[in-house]
């Protein structure tokens, strides 16, 4: 956005307060806001930010085996490309920032400048990727048993609509003014559950709209006196919350993913890929489902996914080859990779994919054969003889199989990696002392 249009925007809709958000390695929204009067000076030199904070749990507990101690200091340096106002919360906007050294130098634990480095990457390659975050979340009214699921109903029941409608369209309006579109909406499985898929966007534009998305989703629900919870499985008894991330990559014209030729119109790109997310599973669950919640989610014949393996338009697979539709298969053909949740980093999450993608990629990996049925009604011999592993029982196992995986570890580089490896396993040992609901008290609205 140029200078002149934001400043005319901050002028016209009168706003007070800009914030500048970044997303935090644990997952969490975070930022400072600042007054329009300090506009240059944010601009030129960013906010302070103590190093610290990066490494810090969910619990803002900073683990005395962190790298990071409290001296040093980096800065919030806000993209004034993402300038928003927010249409839902009047006098406030939003721009989406870097985490950079005092020098304006990238930081090594911002995941924005991560996922930057890894577009670099596939671009030198001559592909570019695109993405969309498909989230799942629970809507949320108050009652006098406190804050409890707006329905009890089927998915993609029309009753279930008519329940959510008065949040729905203040909130389709609000995704809508700030450049994201909406491609549909409907209730899912869980008691109040809704998903809003949004339409797909180049590398960082995708990490970023996820961060919108969740803003937006947050803000319009307290504006309307609701709450939303992106919890993976706020109860064993409800259908998870995922966040399945669709993608393809992209040529300077044509969608690299597809071969007319290819079994189920795939092409070797794509199974090369498919075979890197799978071989470096589940390293990469570390990224894509970094909560011990998220480790809930994953039951079997629940839609979440449940053992390492793809299959065309199967979504009990780890990596589920998404038909194209007809007539427009050569740009809709895409692949959705299932075991992520919206507790995510965005950037973090996106660039894992890349890493192990292009790692599969280069090594020609095969992803093996494509599963055609539930893996959960195939025996454990069956399973066994097709390569496919249960996904790990808890965030620990994730860390572990993270901490042994050399492409992730050079691709992440071995600072981020041991920062994030010492940050989770310390939000491990505060939910494992916590009493019997704690996580659910831990997770349920910060994310
Ligand atoms: N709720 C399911 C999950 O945990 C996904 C259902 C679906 O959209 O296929 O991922
Ligand atoms: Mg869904």
């Amino acid at each position: 956005m140029q200078r002149e249009l934001l400043e005319k925007q901050l002028r016209e809709q009168k706003i007070e307060l800009v914030r500048a958000i970044y997303a935090g390695p644990d997952g969490i929204n975070r930022g400072k806001a600042f007054r329009p009067s300090d506009l240059d000076a944010v601009l030129e030199s960013g906010i302070g930010l103590t190093q610290a904070q990066m490494s810090v749990t969910v619990f803002d507990h900073l683990s005395p085996l962190s790298h990071y101690q409290p001296v040093g200091e980096v800065r919030i340096c806000p993209d004034i490309s993402t300038f928003q106002v927010l249409p839902y919360l009047p006098g406030h906007a939003r721009m989406l920032a870097d985490v950079k050294t005092l020098q304006g130098a990238d930081w090594e634990l911002c995941p924005r400048s991560l996922l930057k480095d890894f577009l670099r990457k596939l671009f030198k390659q001559g592909m570019q990727i695109q993405a969309a975050f498909e989230n799942e979340f629970t809507l949320l009214e108050k009652t006098e048993a406190g804050w409890e699921p707006v329905d009890q109903l089927n998915c993609f029941s029309s009753a279930a609509m008519d329940l959510a409608s008065p949040f729905i369209l203040p909130l389709i309006s609000a995704l809508e003014q700030q450049g994201i579109k909406v491609e549909k909406y409907y209730p899912e499985a869980g008691p109040g559950q809704q998903e809003i898929p949004v339409q797909h966007q180049a590398g960082l534009q995708a990490a970023d709209q996820q961060v919108v998305f969740k803003e937006t989703v947050r803000g319009v629900a307290l504006a309307n006196g609701y709450r939303v919870s992106f919890m993976p499985k706020i109860s064993p008894a409800f259908a998870g919350n995922g966040c399945h991330i669709h993608f393809s990559l992209w040529d300077e014209n044509q969608n690299l993913f597809y071969d007319p030729k290819g079994e189920f119109n795939l092409s070797k790109t794509a199974l090369h890929f498919m075979g890197g997310i799978l071989k470096h599973l589940p390293a990469l669950m570390a990224f894509t489902a970094p909560t011990t919640n998220s480790y809930r989610r994953f039951v079997e014949r629940c839609w979440s996914s449940s053992y390492t393996c793809w299959g065309p338009d199967n979504r009990e697979a780890t990596v589920r080859a998404a038909s194209g539709f007809q007539g427009q298969e050569a740009a809709t053909v895409n692949l959705e990779y299932r075991p992520c949740d919206p507790t995510c980093n965005p950037y973090l999450a996106l660039s894992a994919l890349i890493c192990a993608g292009l790692d599969g990629i280069e090594n020609q990996f095969e992803p093996g054969d494509p599963v055609l049925t539930d893996p959960a009604l195939l025996t454990a011999e069956e399973r066994r003889s097709l390569n496919m592993n249960a996904y790990p029982l808890d965030l620990e196992a994730a860390l572990s199989a993270l901490e042994q995986n050399s492409v992730l570890r050079s691709g992440f580089g071995e600072s981020r990696i041991t920062d994030f490896l010492t940050m989770k396993r310390a939000e491990i040992r505060m939910i494992d002392s916590l009493e019997d609901d704690g996580e659910r008290l831990a997770y349920e609205f910060r994310f």
